[in-house]
C-alpha cells in the first residue's frame, strides 16, 4: 500500500486537515513546528489542488523553523503560477526551491530538475549528490528546452486559455472547482469518481481519480493543457455527466 491508497481518514494523525477551499493551513503549520523539526515541505502551487500558497506565509514558516532547519519550497509548476521564491532567497537563506523539467519544459521522464539556494546550503546538499545525477541525454534535451523560450510562452498561454474553457464547462454543468495556478484543475463530479474515470479512459480521457486524498471526496484532477485536448477532455465530461442525469 503506497500513501496514495490509503484511505483520508489514516492522514487524521499527522494532521493533516484542508482548510476550506484548500488554503494553506498556515496556522496548522506554524503549530507542527517543534525544536527536533529539520525540514517542512511547502508545494506551490499544491497538487492536486492547485491552488498557490502565499509568499508572505512561506517567510512566515522559514522565520519559525529551528536555526537547524530547512525548508523545501516545490516549485514544480512555478512557471504557470507567474511567481517564484528565488528572488527572496537572499534574505531567507534556510530556503531551498525545488525545479522541474516534467511539466512546463515538457521533459517528463528525464528526470531532470533543479535546486536552488543560499550557497552554503546548497554546498551541504551537494554532498549528498550522486556524481554524475545528470546524464547526457538530458544535458542535450535541457539545453534545447531553456533556449525555446516560443516553446514554453506558448504552452503557458494554452494552458490559460484552458483553464478557462474548463471553468466555463464546470460553470455550465454546476460542478464545484478550484481556480488553479498549475496545468490542471481539481473539480468535484457528482455520483463518485470511478465509474466516470473508466468511462472517460474508454474515451481516449485519462483523468486523475483524486477521491481518496485529504479533502478531495468525488474530485478528480484534469489537466488543462493543449486547448485541442482540453476541448475534447470537457466533451467527453459533458457527454457521461449529462448521460449519468
Ligand atoms: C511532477 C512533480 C514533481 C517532480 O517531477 P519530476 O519528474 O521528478 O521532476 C515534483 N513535485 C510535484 C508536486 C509534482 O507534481
Amino acid at each position: 500500500m503506497n500513501d496514495y491508497d490509503k484511505p483520508p481518514e489514516l492522514y487524521d494523525g499527522l494532521r493533516l486537515h484542508p482548510q476550506p477551499d484548500f488554503i494553506f493551513p498556515l496556522d496548522d503549520v506554524l503549530a507542527a513546528i517543534t525544536p527536533s523539526t529539520r525540514v517542512v515541505f511547502i508545494t506551490n502551487p499544491n497538487n492536486p489542488t492547485g491552488v498557490a500558497v502565499a509568499q508572505t506565509a512561506i517567510q512566515r514558516v522559514a522565520r519559525e523553523v529551528p536555526s537547524e532547519a530547512v525548508v523545501f519550497v516545490d516549485e514544480t509548476y512555478a512557471e504557470f503560477a507567474g511567481h517564484t521564491f528565488i528572488p527572496d532567497l537572499g534574505r531567507f537563506p534556510n530556503v531551498v526551491v525545488g525545479h522541474s523539467f516534467s511539466k512546463a519544459f515538457g521533459l517528463a521522464g528525464l528526470r531532470a530538475g533543479a535546486l536552488v539556494g543560499h550557497p552554503d546550503l546548497m554546498a551541504t546538499l551537494r554532498r549528498a549528490v550522486p556524481v554524475y545525477s545528470l546524464n547526457a541525454a538530458a544535458v542535450a534535451a535541457l539545453q534545447a528546452a531553456i533556449s525555446d523560450r516560443e516553446y514554453l510562452r506558448n504552452y503557458l498561454s494554452q494552458v490559460k486559455k484552458s483553464k478557462a474553457l474548463l471553468y466555463a464547462a464546470c460553470d455550465r454543468l454546476g460542478l464545484k472547482y478550484w481556480r488553479s495556478a498549475a496545468n490542471f484543475v481539481l473539480v468535484r463530479t457528482p455520483g463518485g469518481t470511478a465509474n466516470l474515470v473508466a468511462l472517460a479512459a474508454e474515451r481516449d480521457i485519462y483523468l486523475r481519480d483524486q477521491s481518496r486524498e485529504p479533502g478531495c471526496s468525488d474530485c478528480v484532477r484534469m489537466t488543462t493543457g493543449i486547448v485541442e485536448h482540453t476541448r475534447r477532455g470537457i466533451a467527453v465530461l459533458e457527454e457521461l455527466l449529462c448521460a449519468a442525469r
